[in-house]
């Protein structure tokens, strides 16, 4: 499906793009949310639209919880739209009138764009967590034992995405446990269930753990899981990205593991988004050097390929 921009009527070919001679045409994309100063995504938009040649133009915009609703109609109703991050997750898919299902399972929008003035919203993270999943661990994720720490709006991505892929069991640990139970309600699965702590899973075994926390680019911090718990995972996917591989993915990997952070995942949404605005695939090459990352992960499993969404 592709966005069809009502009110600059900017096309997918129209012009220059990422910001190089903009026009009256030039259709404006902003990230939303609080804080935004540090999102890469800009970058790795702005990269994407020079090399598709589309004459638009990818900001990020700090915002409070009052103006989400003026900024996403407006962006979207003027031929735009973009993305939404924490804390608007929620509020932006109360406010899309057209809601995808991931959407509608997540509870949460992180992509907005307008048809027929009329506002529709995606979440793009649930595919964009599947595809780096995959990339990862490939088709051993059907009927595999998940282990996934966090309970906010990556988990719940997280979670709609491993059932829809097969997974056997989902264990969900976090610092609330109450958040934790929220989400697996939310799922209304028997594979989803939550344990309260790490400790409780002593001599367990995972085919994949999944740090869907913020924790692990600050000083100081712990890891989100412990190393010692380590012993019995078989792959680490962690959220989290940064300027290079975080602490819990350079531990993992210390051990052999296959490891990934959060880079895959965050190009792969960014795709499907891409697509969702300009009704065409980007380029990969483009997105990852807009983030820096000039080669794609070695692939560790069987699903290495496309990992767009
Ligand atoms: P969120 O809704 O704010 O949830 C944050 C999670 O981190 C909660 O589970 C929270 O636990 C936990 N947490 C925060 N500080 C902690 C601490 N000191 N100790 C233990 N747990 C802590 O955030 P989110 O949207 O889910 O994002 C989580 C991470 O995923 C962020 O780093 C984000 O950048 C990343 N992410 C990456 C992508 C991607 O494309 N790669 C996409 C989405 C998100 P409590 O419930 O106890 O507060």
């Amino acid at each position: 499906m592709s966005a069809t921009g009502t009110g600059n009527g900017g096309g997918a070919t129209a012009g220059p793009g990422g910001g190089a001679g903009l026009t009256a045409s030039t259709r404006v994309l902003a990230l939303l949310g609080d804080p935004v100063e540090h999102s890469l995504s800009p970058r790795m938009q702005n990269a994407a639209f020079r090399a598709a040649g589309v004459d638009g133009i990818y900001v990020a915009l700090r915002c409070d919880d009052d103006d989400v609703e003026g900024l996403l109609r407006g962006l979207a109703l003027a031929g735009g739209g973009g993305n939404v991050t924490i804390p608007h997750k929620e509020r932006a898919a109360a406010l899309v009138e057209e809601k995808t299902d991931a959407v509608r399972s997540t509870g949460a929008c992180n992509t907005f764009w307008s048809e027929d003035g009329v506002v529709h919203g995606d979440n793009t993270d649930v595919v964009g967590f599947q595809r780096a999943a995959a990339k990862l661990v490939g088709s051993e994720l059907a009927d595999a034992r998940i282990l996934l720490v966090g309970a906010g709006g990556a988990a719940r991505a997280a979670v709609v995405g491993l059932l829809e892929d097969g997974a056997d069991e989902v264990i969900i640990v976090n610092r609330t446990p109450q958040r934790a139970r929220a989400v697996a309600s939310r799922a209304g699965d028997r594979r989803v269930r939550v344990v309260e702590g790490h400790d409780a899973l002593e001599g367990e075994s995972f085919d994949l753990a999944v740090n869907a926390t913020s924790l692990g680019l600050g000083d100081d911090e712990p890891l989100p899981i412990p190393p010692d718990r380590l012993d019995g995972i078989g792959a680490v996917l962690d959220l989290v990205y940064g300027p290079g591989p975080t602490p819990l993915v350079e531990e993992a990997r210390k051990r052999g593991m296959p490891a990934e952070d959060g880079v895959e995942m965050l190009v792969a949404q960014g795709v499907a988004s891409f697509r969702r605005w300009w009704g065409t695939d980007p380029s990969l090459d483009a997105m990852r050097r807009g983030l820096g990352r000039t080669t794609e992960p070695a692939p560790s499993g069987s699903g290495a390929g496309d990992p767009g969404g």
